[in-house]
C-alpha cells in the first residue's frame, strides 16, 4: 500500500534542489544519514540547461582564482574516467588573439595549467580568428549534463522527491523546524534535522520565505536584505547547431565558448555561447517558472560572429538545424558587475548559513565547483549531526506516488527541442 501523502516525512537531511549540487551532496551523505532530495518540477534546472563544458579556468584572469577551477576540473575528469562515462569527445582549445599572446599562456604556466600549441580546427579556416594562435587545453572537461547527473543519481534514487516548497517554518528563529511541500495538490510536512538550500537561482526566493518567518523584526528585515543580495542571476544565450557533418570541436574561440557533443542518432550538436551581457543581470529572487526572453538582436549578433569565425558554417548553414535559448546562470553577487571585462573569472562559490543553526544555502556558481562546495557542506553537516543519522527515514520518498525521478536529459538533446531549418530559424529571429 502506498503511504498517505499527508504523513510526515522525518529525515536527517533535507536538500532542496536536485541539480548537480544537490545530487553531489546527497551522494556524500546517503550512506550515513536519511536524505531527502527535493526538486520542484516547475523550476528550470541550470545543470541540464548547460552545455557541459567544465572549465579548468583557462579563460580566467587571476592565477590564484584559477586554482579551484583546475582542481575541480581534475576531479571530474578522474571521476568520468573511473566511472567509464562518455566524456571529452572533442579536444578542447583556446585560440589566443595576437594581443593576448604575451600574457595568456604565461598566466596558464603560473596557474600550472597544461597547454600545448595545436592547429586551429579546419572549420575556422579563412575566418576572423585565422590569425589567432591555438592551444590545446587538456585540463578542461567535456561531459554532457545528462550523463553526469544520471550517474550522480545512481544508487540514491530512493532519496529523490518531486514537489514544491509551500512554506518553511521556524519555531524560535533559530533553525528550520519543518517544510511544507506540495505533491500533486497534497501538502506534506517534511521534518528535517538539517536543511540545505541547493536550488541555485531558486535559493534567494527560498531564503526570502525563511526571512519572512523570523519573529524578531530586526532579523526579519536583515534577512530580507541578505536574500536580496545573496545571488546574481545572469542571462546567458545558447545558440545550438545540429548536423551529421559538424566537426567535433570545443573551446574558446574569439570570445565565444563552443561545446560539441554527439547525440542520439549520431549527429553532432554545437552549443555556441556568446559572452554574457551583464546589463541584463538581476540581483536576488527570480521566478524560475518563466523562460528568459530571447532578444533577436543578440541572436543575430551571435550568428554573425559565428559566420565571421567560420565561413564554412555560413556556407553550409542550410545543412544544419538551428535553435537558440536564453537561460539563467546564477552566480556570486560580485558577478552582477555591469562591465563584464572587469569581472574576474571564475567567480568564487558561496555557502551561507543565514544566521541559522543546522541550515545552509549553497551556490556552486559553476557545475564543477559542486564537488568543492559539496565536500565542505558534507563535513559541516557531519560535525553538526554526528557520525550517524538518528532518523531512519519514516517513509521513503520513492514510496510516494509520482515521486520516481525521471532520467535527467540535457535541454539541447531532449526530444521536442525546437530545432528549425536555417530558413525558418532566420525568419523566426529576423536575421538578414
Ligand atoms: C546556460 C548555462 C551554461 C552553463 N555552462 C556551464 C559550464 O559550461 N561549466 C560549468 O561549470 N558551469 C556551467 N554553468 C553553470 C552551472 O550549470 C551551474 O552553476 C550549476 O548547474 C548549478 O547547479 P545547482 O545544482 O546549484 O543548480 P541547478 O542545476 O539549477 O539545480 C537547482 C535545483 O533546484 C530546483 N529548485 C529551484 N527552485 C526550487 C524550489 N523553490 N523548490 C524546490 N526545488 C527548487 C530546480 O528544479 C533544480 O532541480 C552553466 C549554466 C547555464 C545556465
Amino acid at each position: 500500500m502506498p503511504p498517505e501523502l499527508s504523513d510526515d516525512l522525518a529525515v536527517d537531511v533535507l536538500i532542496i534542489g536536485g541539480g548537480i549540487q544537490g545530487h553531489y551532496l546527497a551522494r556524500q551523505l546517503a550512506d550515513r544519514y536519511s536524505v531527502c532530495l527535493l526538486t520542484d518540477p516547475a523550476a528550470r534546472v541550470e545543470t541540464t540547461e548547460a552545455e557541459g563544458y567544465l572549465s579548468a579556468g583557462y579563460e580566467g584572469n587571476d592565477a590564484n582564482r584559477i586554482q579551484p577551477a583546475r582542481r575541480a576540473a581534475g576531479y571530474w575528469k578522474l571521476w568520468a574516467e573511473s566511472h567509464e562515462l562518455r566524456h571529452d569527445e572533442a579536444r578542447t582549445h583556446y585560440a589566443v588573439a595576437p594581443d593576448e599572446l604575451s600574457t595568456r599562456p604565461r598566466l596558464w604556466s603560473d596557474a600550472s595549467l597544461v597547454y600545448r600549441e595545436a592547429e586551429l580546427p579546419g572549420v575556422f579556416s579563412g575566418g576572423s580568428i585565422s590569425d589567432h594562435v591555438t592551444f590545446e587545453t587538456s585540463n578542461d572537461v567535456l561531459i554532457s549534463p545528462s550523463v553526469l547527473l544520471n550517474e550522480l543519481r545512481r544508487g540514491i534514487e530512493h532519496c529523490c522527491l518531486r514537489g514544491s516548497v509551500i512554506k518553511i517554518s521556524l519555531n524560535n528563529d533559530k533553525a528550520v523546524d519543518w517544510v511544507d511541500v506540495e505533491i500533486d495538490g497534497v501538502t506534506i510536512p517534511i521534518v528535517p534535522r538539517y536543511t540545505v538550500l541547493a536550488a541555485s537561482g531558486g535559493n534567494a526566493g527560498l531564503l526570502q520565505k525563511v526571512a519572512l518567518r523570523l519573529r524578531d523584526p530586526v532579523r526579519r528585515k536583515e534577512g530580507v536584505d541578505v536574500a536580496k543580495a545573496s545571488q546574481a542571476v545572469r542571462r546567458r544565450y545558447l545558440l545550438c547547431v545540429r548536423g551529421a557533418d559538424l566537426p567535433l570541436v570545443a573551446g574558446h574561440y574569439g570570445g565565444y565558448t563552443i561545446t560539441a557533443h554527439t547525440v542520439d542518432g549520431g549527429d553532432v550538436v554545437w552549443i555556441v555561447n556568446p559572452p554574457i551581457d551583464d546589463t541584463l543581470t538581476t540581483l536576488g529572487a527570480d521566478d524560475l517558472r518563466f523562460e528568459v526572453n530571447v532578444d533577436d538582436k543578440v541572436v543575430a549578433g551571435a550568428v554573425g560572429a559565428l559566420f565571421a569565425m567560420s565561413p564554412q558554417i555560413e556556407r553550409e548553414a542550410h545543412h544544419f538545424q538551428w535553435h537558440v535559448y536564453a537561460r539563467r546562470k546564477t552566480e556570486h553577487p560580485m558577478m552582477a558587475a555591469r562591465n563584464t571585462a572587469k569581472v574576474g573569472q571564475p567567480a568564487p562559490a558561496k555557502i551561507d548559513n543565514f544566521g541559522l543553526e543546522q541550515f545552509m544555502a549553497l551556490w556552486p556558481s559553476h557545475s564543477s565547483y559542486a564537488m568543492i562546495v559539496g565536500d565542505v557542506a558534507a563535513e559541516r553537516i557531519a560535525e553538526s549531526l554526528g557520525p550517524k543519522g538518528d532518523f531512519g527515514l519514516a517513509l521513503s520518498p520513492a514510496e510516494f506516488a509520482h515521486a520516481e525521478p525521471e532520467p535527467a536529459i540535457a535541454r539541447w538533446e531532449a526530444p521536442g527541442f525546437g530545432w528549425r531549418s536555417w530558413d525558418a530559424f532566420r525568419a523566426d529571429h529576423s536575421i538578414d
